[in-house]
């Protein structure tokens, strides 16, 4: 089924946070006049924002603030739970969540829990919170996720040993604080992985079935600038301007899936993140080849652009192989290693993941396509090709 062009599309757009962009953003915090509230409770993960001195900057300005300094990668229901509990407790009247896309989400789910009752397993679904959240300033630290303008919050649930969100718009943060010193300390393989992401995030916005004519031109953009810069970056991570215009692209990427969702890429990472600890970012990066090879044969004009970004020249008679070839063109240049079984997956619970990922109907709610057992089965196959 190819998808006309023409195709009048009825949709609605929403991004509340507002957007501050500037380099060295977190010296100027007071001039910036980012307070949402009397004190706040700063979420973080266990060591970068230590490390690098942001954490400090933030205490110097709000000293009244607690701190929870305990969120770990892809963090978990009781991680939420707790941090909520003494949020509760302190008094708090605002959240600031500085970090990659795991502190970021579980600040998310301490505004809501801050003011509703229960546990953060109760709030899995969509626009669960009653009462309004506590305001939130996400100041990301990864270029990837754009979860500092997004509506989502992906927790694990320990009990399933699945990946779930908490999709409210009352969690859209107030302000995204963009700055692109904060991201120089990245380690070369969060740089990848993180970049990898929003390349994702981006590129299934464009073939999402909740697409919009502003998605398409945000997700385009995003594409652009992600193709041009991640390798660079790679090449010299104290390119101040490179790293900008990631930071930036990766925020272009969460207000693209704030609208679209994320498909079948992202449903499928999920599982070698939580079986093999495989980073979020490279798990979905490693079935880019197999879903845009049957992406691109829905929707071949507007995967053309990408095929061009990626230098490759588009061939009608074989659009997969178009795509194929040009990611792996990027896929060399930066010196991504895409079989699965270079990041330690084995191949040998492969059906057993696509049985289960047939099971949950709704990972397929923005995915063009038709997809069996066997078909997703071959998928998972082909995340272990050369
Ligand atoms: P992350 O899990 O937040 O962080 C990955 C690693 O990078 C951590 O070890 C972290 O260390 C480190 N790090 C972060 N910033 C750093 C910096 N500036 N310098 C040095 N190290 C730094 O990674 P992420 O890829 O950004 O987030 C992934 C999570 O976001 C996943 O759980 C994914 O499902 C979720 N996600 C959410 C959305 C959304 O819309 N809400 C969208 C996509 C993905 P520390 O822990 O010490 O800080």
């Amino acid at each position: 089924m190819e998808i006309l062009d023409s195709e009048i599309k009825e949709f609605q757009y929403l991004m509340p946070t507002k957007v501050i962009a500037k380099a060295n953003a977190i010296d100027n915090l007071s001039s910036l006049s980012v307070r949402l509230g009397e004190k706040p409770f700063i979420v973080t993960g266990k060591k970068s924002s230590k490390e690098n001195g942001a954490l400090d900057k933030l205490l110097n300005v709000y000293h009244n603030a607690v701190v929870f300094d305990k969120v770990e990668e892809n963090p978990s229901i009781e991680t939420c739970d707790r941090s909520s509990q003494i949020c509760r407790e302190s008094g708090c009247d605002w959240i600031i969540g500085i970090g990659g896309g795991s502190p970021l989400d579980v600040a998310k789910v301490v505004a809501g829990l801050a003011t509703n009752s229960g546990k953060c397993e109760e709030y899995f679904g969509r626009d669960l919170f009653r009462n309004n959240p506590l305001p939130i300033l996400a100041i990301p630290t990864t270029a990837g996720t754009g979860s500092e303008v997004t509506p989502y919050a992906v927790i694990t649930n320990t009990k399933t040993n699945t990946k779930q969100t908490v999709a409210d718009y009352k969690v859209f943060p107030q302000i995204a604080l963009l700055d692109p010193v904060l991201t120089l300390t990245l380690p070369h393989q969060v740089t990848l992985s993180t970049g990898l992401d929003a390349l994702s995030q981006s590129m299934e916005g464009l073939v999402s079935k909740k697409a919009t004519p502003i998605s398409d031109c945000l997700a385009i953009e995003s594409c652009k600038l992600i193709i041009h810069w991640l390798p660079k970056v790679l090449k010299e991570p104290n390119n101040i301007e490179g790293r900008y215009w990631l930071l930036y692209s990766a925020m272009l990427s969460g207000i693209v899936i704030s609208q679209t969702g994320t498909t079948l890429v992202h449903a499928l990472g999920y599982f070698y993140t939580l079986h093999y600890g495989v980073p979020h970012g490279i798990a979905n990066a490693l079935f880019l080849i197999p879903m845009f090879k049957r992406n691109i044969r829905f929707l071949p004009e507007k995967l053309k652009p990408v095929v061009s970004f990626l230098g490759e020249e588009y061939t009608s008679d074989s659009p997969e192989i178009s795509i194929k070839n040009a990611l792996l063109r990027l896929f060399d240049n930066i010196g991504f290693s895409h079989t699965a079984s270079s990041w330690g997956v084995s191949n040998e619970n492969l059906i057993q993941f696509a049985e289960q990922l047939y099971g949950e109907p709704y990972r397929f709610r923005n995915q063009y396509g038709e997809f069996s057992v066997e078909e997703l089965y071959s998928i998972f196959k082909e995340s272990f090709e050369l």
